[in-house]
């Protein structure tokens, strides 16, 4: 019939055009795609995390495949931290609050929890933000509380990101204290403000800086009307503890416990369910308002 020439001529136009664009989308995929969708510094990221994987597991609780909350409770073993006019111990203090903050946590479900400590013992500043990277953590948080030194006075929580530049002459006192945790009888076990440096300069912390900024922000907001900050709030550090170049980190000082009624509110059961509930509803706000992650990362 005089139709079926044209529409075999046609079918076979089509077929060369469709090969034509196949064999172009395969060239983009091969070539352009994978280099534009997969930085160099998430591979090498992830990487480094499975080396260390196996060393650094810890156990994990809450709901499978969830975002995942490091909750490392500060000092411990022979590094009591700041220590209050009573003899009352920041590692103590932090570890209760640690502990108060994982169990509201899995209350509130759809997160799997992981404690970096949850027990009296020493962990040096790298092996914390080890076990984040090895994890895979979203999210971790140094729970602290302060020392006023010879002031009885200082009161108020404070959250610290990562910075080499320190904020302020009491932040870079504050970053020596922290840091220097990790001299144990004389043998400094942790890495210097050299790792600081050289990871800030690394693409892949920007993103994790940024978000940790993001978290601080909210748990100030949590905490309006609830828990008293100093001025200013947010602060910023060379803080060993806070250099995971892959997870959001952020170190909590939620109180004094150089300052009688402050130590007494943290180690009172009231005090530190309010610590957690507003912790707890700024890392709710984190992860509903973050950015879908890429494959790479998720992988
Ligand atoms: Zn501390």
């Amino acid at each position: 019939m005089r139709f079926q020439r044209p529409a075999v001529f046609l079918n076979k136009g089509m077929l060369a055009g469709a090969g034509v664009l196949l064999a172009l989308l395969l060239l983009l995929l091969a070539g352009v795609a994978p280099q534009n969708s997969t930085p160099a510094y998430v591979q090498r990221v992830s990487l480094a995390a499975r080396a260390a994987g196996e060393r650094y597991a810890r156990p994990v609780s809450g709901t499978a495949g969830a975002p995942l909350i490091v909750i490392d409770a500060g000092h411990g073993g022979a590094d009591p931290g700041a220590v209050g006019g009573d003899g009352i111990m920041e590692k103590t203090v932090v570890l209760e609050l640690a502990n108060t903050l994982r169990r509201t946590l899995l209350e509130q479900g759809g997160v799997r929890v992981v404690m970096t400590r949850d027990d009296d013992r020493f962990i040096p500043l790298a092996e914390r933000t080890a076990i984040a990277r090895a994890m895979d953590a979203d999210l971790f948080i140094s729970i602290h509380a302060d020392s006023g030194g010879d002031e009885q006075n200082a009161a108020g929580a404070s959250i610290y990101t990562l910075s080499a530049q320190a904020s302020g002459r009491q932040a870079e006192r504050f970053a020596q204290r922290e840091n220097s945790a990790d001299v144990v009888n004389g043998i400094a076990l942790a890495t210097g403000n050299n790792t600081v440096d050289t990871i800030l300069f690394e693409m892949s912390q920007r993103r994790a800086l940024t978000e940790a900024a993001e978290f601080a922000r909210l748990i100030i907001r949590e905490s309006e009307g609830q828990l008293r900050f100093r001025d200013p709030p947010r602060r910023s550090a060379a803080l060993a503890v806070l250099t995971a170049p892959d997870v959001p980190s952020i170190l909590f000082e939620v109180g004094f416990v150089t300052n009688p009624q402050e130590a007494a509110r943290m180690t009172s059961r009231e005090g530190r369910e309010q610590f957690a509930r507003v912790t707890a509803a700024a890392v709710r706000s984190f992860l509903a308002n973050r950015a879908p992650r890429s494959p790479a990362d998720l992988g």
